[in-house]
């Protein structure tokens, strides 16, 4: 841990069965590596975010990646995962997309196709049906201008996202994590009176404001918005939280410090 004030919230002080923690995957459970098929979580993050998914009211990953790809490494049932920020969810152990989104997997397809004719040094993650990642992590010398990576997403009618080292299409459904965020909150622990959220991209800021608006709107709710940081976190991410942590190393070793106590 690099930095934090002196009541961080972490471990909350709130009952173990009405806490929520959420977290996200790629760059806070598992670290960053070149191709994203490629990322698995730390060992010791994953045990224990087991040992505390049977104490805690609620643990669950919230997170850009398909649920398929996240249940490769989590297969604990007691750990929720929303993926797709949001587009996707399990239901009784089926994975269903958000119905909103169906009708545009033939422009992601589309879109997906153009990219890996444009650029055909980057690397393009489809997926599934519901979004495409344009990676340039790999050669950041042939980075996409941004104003061409807006211009692809509108000729397909997608949205167009920036996260690290990388530009994410999606459908124009008004979901992000920080609806995931308050969806997940409302319908699996409405009683929680803490919850915190660990995330290191651009992507994971609206689910700290998420998260705040949530503890505002009840009393005696407490909320802990952690980054994870790295020479690429960005600075309004480092700058929003009330905690940062070095890396997912660091996160690691925390989340196993709090396994040992609840
Ligand atoms: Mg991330």
């Amino acid at each position: 841990m690099i930095s934090g004030p002196s009541t961080p919230g972490w471990p909350p002080d709130a009952p173990a069965d009405r806490s929520a923690l959420l977290v996200d995957f790629d760059g806070t459970l598992a670290p960053i590596v070149d191709d994203p098929a490629f990322a698995a979580p730390l060992p010791g993050a994953v045990a224990a975010l087991g040992a505390l998914a049977g104490r805690l009211g609620l643990v669950a990953v919230v997170t850009g990646r398909p649920v398929a790809a996240v249940r490769r490494h989590l297969a604990d049932p007691r750990i929720v995962v929303v993926g797709q920020y949001g587009l996707e969810r399990e239901v009784d152990g089926v994975v269903v997309p958000d119905p909103r989104v169906v009708p545009f997997a033939p422009a992601v397809a589309a879109l997906a196709d153009e990219a890996t004719d444009r650029w055909p040094a980057l690397r393009v993650e489809r997926k599934g049906t519901i979004a495409c990642t344009l990676h340039w992590r790999e050669r950041p010398d042939a980075a996409p201008a941004a104003i061409d990576l807006t211009a692809l997403a509108e000729r397909h009618g997608l949205d167009a996202w920036p996260a690290r080292m990388a530009c994410e299409f999606r459908p124009p459904v008004a979901v992000d994590k920080g609806t995931a965020v308050t969806a997940l909150l409302a319908s699996d622990l409405p009683e929680a009176a803490w919850a915190g959220f660990v995330g290191d991209d651009h992507g994971d800021l609206v689910a700290f404001d998420a998260l705040r608006t949530w503890a505002d709107a009840a009393p005696g709710r407490r909320s802990c918005c952690v980054a994870v940081a790295s020479v690429e976190a960005p600075a309004d991410l480092v700058a929003a939280a009330d905690l940062v942590v070095d890396g997912p190393a660091d996160l690691e070793a925390m989340l196993d410090r709090w396994r040992v106590v609840v």
